[in-house]
């Protein structure tokens, strides 16, 4: 038994399963809202908030367990079936989307940040923040952690740990009886797993096995299979989704310790990062898809409506990922050997809504401290926030943590995060939505600008479909727009 899922039945008038999924989240993310605010006049204790989160803690734990096999199959299937010349010319495309959006991001966010200026000494003063001890990280050492993740020595400790720069203190006694504090700077491993290494891995081992041709193609029908299979692990996670996106909703606002106090104090600051994300979201990279593509940019948009939602409800990217996947090829119909490649790319490196926000924050933190940046500092808080954005981890938060790189680049105050990090249960959600959808829309821009090159336009093979545990071909034709696929 097949069951066709993708198009809408006007002609039936039911509701496909996507239009089921998409409106069932809407209602969970509205859901979730209400449910953690009528919670919330109640006082509920730790306990109540525990078990509210629950579900929503087993939703990422299922979406977390897809993203490794998801990313190795789909990154090393999509890419076997590519030659040289056409995944060169695909990384080069999505490589200078990257580079474009991001910079274009960062430097909104530097233009707003300084134009409406939220930081205001006084605020500072008035926040009973967490004394905290300074940090501080070099950007030169974290710019080496990134390419040392990039090639990492265990393929198989990749998926669990990272290896990132330590620096410890320790105190030598001199003959004259004087200590004598010297930094040491070593490397160790930390819990997390390495995407950028596994992604590195993955694109060497697909284009190797795509040159190597009939001998490994073993090993290509294999990661296809594979990819057959996460894939329809991920409808089934869907159903899911709802029910996963109100509990962790809901456990964020009932987690919030002030609400009222917070949105006081940080509220402009707040607006002009929901400003430069708004800009950044329905202006820029709309314009940039719509010079790329001569098509309508919002309604692409809307076809990643349910990746949109779901990055509100994780916070994360990377959890998004199986979704943004779906999306892109059922709803966008964009190739899926281009997903393939340059959605898992892009959610670990390509994050706009990351830039921006670091942008911004840094440039606050200097405001609210009083300190007028030059120029040359400014361009320092650009460049760093880029590279802030790429190592970030595609997960909750991240961005907060890899914003160390930025304040110390510039000489900034890093226990001043902890002014931040009380409005960021919000930030994080909207910029992760923006890091996701530029993702989409890169897809979409590299399809069009691929179309030519992967032939898009005559048809190809493209594997997509599983009949009673079988594998058999799909025969995608671009050139009507028809994509029939059988979950
Ligand atoms: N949560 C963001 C993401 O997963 C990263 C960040 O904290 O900015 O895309």
């Amino acid at each position: 038994m097949t069951r066709k899922i993708g198009e809408f039945s006007l002609i039936s008038g039911r509701w496909t399963t996507e239009q089921t999924q998409l409106a069932l989240t809407i209602v969970a993310i509205f859901g979730g809202i209400a449910l953690g605010f009528i919670i919330r006049t109640q006082e509920p204790s730790e306990k109540t908030v525990h078990l509210i989160g629950f579900p929503g803690e087993i939703f990422m734990n299922m979406l977390k367990m897809i993203i490794l096999p998801l990313i190795m199959a789909s990154l090393i299937s999509g890419l076997s079936q590519l030659d040289a010349k056409q995944s060169g010319r695909m990384s080069a495309y999505a490589f200078a989307y990257y580079a474009l959006t991001t910079s274009v991001a960062v430097l909104t966010g530097i233009a707003l940040v300084l134009l409406i200026h939220p930081g205001d000494a006084s605020a500072k003063i008035q926040q009973d923040r967490l004394a905290e001890q300074e940090q501080s990280v070099s950007a030169f050492d974290k710019f080496l952690d990134l390419i040392r993740n990039m090639f990492p020595d265990n393929i198989v400790q990749a998926s669990f740990q990272q290896t990132q720069t330590d620096y410890q203190t320790t105190i030598i006694s001199q003959a004259d009886n004087s200590t004598k504090e010297s930094l040491n700077v070593t490397e160790k491993k930390v819990d997390g797993m390495n995407v950028l290494g596994f992604i590195v891995f993955c694109i060497v081992f697909g284009i190797v096995i795509g040159q190597v041709g009939e001998k490994a193609k073993v090993l290509a029908d294999f990661f296809t299979a594979l990819d057959l299979v996460m894939t329809r692990i991920v409808v089934i996670v869907m159903w899911y989704s709802p029910v996963g996106i109100a509990s962790l909703i809901a456990a964020k606002i009932l987690g919030i310790a002030n609400l009222a106090d917070t949105a006081r104090m940080l509220g402009v600051y707040m607006l002009t990062v929901i400003a430069g994300l708004t800009i950044h979201l329905f202006l820029t990279v709309p314009l940039i898809y719509f010079a790329v593509s001569r098509k309508n940019p919002y309604k692409f948009m809307k076809g990643l409506l349910q990746a949109a939602l779901t990055a509100l409800g994780t916070a994360s990217s990377a959890a998004t990922l199986p979704i943004t996947f779906r999306v892109l090829e059922l709803n966008n119909k964009v190739d899926p050997r281009i997903t393939k490649f340059v959605l898992p790319v892009g959610a670990t490196i390509n994050m706009d809504g990351t830039a921006l926000y670091e942008a911004v924050a840094s440039v606050f933190i200097a405001q609210i401290n009083g300190i007028e940046l030059s120029f040359g500092q400014v361009a320092t808080v650009s460049l760093t926030a880029t590279l802030a954005s790429i190592g970030a981890a595609s997960i909750p938060s991240a961005g907060l943590v890899t914003m160390l790189i930025v304040l110390t680049a510039v000489g900034l105050p890093t226990s001043d995060i902890s002014l931040i990090i009380t409005v960021d249960w919000l930030l994080d959600r909207l910029r992760t939505c923006v890091n996701v959808l530029g993702d989409g829309f890169g897809c979409g821009c590299v399809h069009e600008l691929c179309s030519k090159d992967l032939d898009l336009n005559r048809g190809s093979e493209i594997p997509t479909i599983i009949v009673n545990g079988e594998l058999e071909l799909e025969c995608k034709q671009a050139t009507t727009g028809s994509n029939k696929s059988i979950y």
